[in-house]
């Protein structure tokens, strides 16, 4: 509260004492640095996540397409699809839009009413058809697209399991025709947060943006994905969603905890170990060798020493019992999935 106090006044201090200074400078060209400087960081922000989401798509649609026997109540027919509409950002952040596809050359003309493909996952329908990321949706099973009825349409399409897709790429339209596969429908977003950390809600996954700089290999992602996914199959027992419901670019989207008693699931230190080692047995399903994730805890355990050890206070346990319960089940694993 004191230090709370002190930067209080130490920022009024520069306030006023700034104000004082500008009086005397051109206040225009600041302002128009300051507006040109708003739209850059509002451009990297929206393309770091689009770029987080591309990233975690395509490790998320192996591990998901690979764990269907284990998540019967939630499986969703999908095409390998994350798409956006610039009605996902806050007003502040809607021209910056644009900068969610990987492509720097984009048509001249675009209609800002059309949805955006942000990311299409490796080896999935909709990559195998050579649909591309930063295409524009014109219609959706021969019916044009505007903002109100994309989800719909797609999924409606993919509760048939087909897809004719008509998209716009510069200046050229082209059709797909796409069959759907199973997966388990949990879609992975990024969420915006200085801390690496990873959510399930019963239904969605969430992996902190800090999270993509902390880790060293793909393998660790995969973990955190797998860990998510076993909380919403065998704790929240969660409904599959449609990969519409999956949102790119989600700048103020948070985990919801969907009822009370979600919020007593994470308090037992039992349900943290069964998620960690049935984790691993997904990814591992998936082919992701899972032989670095011990990595990630002792790398966690510089930036909070007090987590390596267990403690009555918190629900997970300690991250050097972590390590030995998961290095445990890789042996076993190893034995399973090898011989
Ligand atoms: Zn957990």
């Amino acid at each position: 509260m004191i230090i709370h106090k002190i930067l209080i006044v130490i920022l009024f201090y520069f306030f006023t004492s700034c104000s004082t200074i500008s009086s005397y400078k051109n206040i225009e060209t600041i302002d128009s640095y300051e507006k040109e400087e708003m739209q850059k960081q509002g451009n990297f922000l929206v393309a770091s996540m689009a770029e987080a989401s591309r990233k975690l798509h395509d490790i998320a649609w192996r591990i998901m397409i690979s764990n269907t026997d284990v998540c019967k109540d939630s499986k969703v027919n999908a095409f390998g699809l994350m798409i956006a509409h610039p009605n996902d950002l806050p007003l502040s952040l809607k021209s910056s839009f644009l900068s969610a596809s990987p492509n720097t050359i984009i048509s001249k003309n675009y209609d800002y009413n059309l949805p955006m493909i942000v990311s299409i996952a490796n080896d999935s329908p909709a990559n195998n058809a050579n649909i591309m990321e930063g295409d524009f949706i014109l219609s959706i099973n021969n019916t044009s697209v505007n903002s109100k009825n994309y989800k719909d349409l797609l999924k409606k399409a993919a509760k048939k399991g087909s897809l004719k897709i008509k998209v716009k790429r510069l200046e050229k339209e082209f059709i797909y025709d796409l069959q759907s596969e199973i997966i388990c429908g949990h879609p992975v977003q990024p969420m915006v947060s200085p801390i690496p950390n990873a959510y399930a809600d019963g239904s969605k996954i969430y992996i902190t943006i800090a999270t993509l700089d902390f880790i060293k290999d793909d393998q660790e992602i995969a973990f955190l994905i797998s860990h998510e996914l076993a909380h919403n199959i065998i704790h929240y027992k969660g409904k599959g969603l449609y990969e519409t419901e999956a949102k790119p670019i989600p700048i103020e989207e948070k985990p919801s905890l969907q009822n009370i008693s979600d919020l007593f699931i994470f308090q037992s230190s039992a349900k943290e170990i069964e998620a960690d080692l049935m984790g691993i047995e997904y990814a591992i399903k998936a082919g992701i060798r899972q032989d670095k994730v011990a990595n990630y805890f002792r790398r966690l355990s510089i930036y909070m020493p007090q987590l390596m050890g267990n403690s009555i206070f918190r629900m997970h346990p300690g991250n050097a019992k972590r390590v030995s319960n998961i290095e445990n089940k890789l042996k076993i694993l190893d034995y399973k999935y090898n011989n």
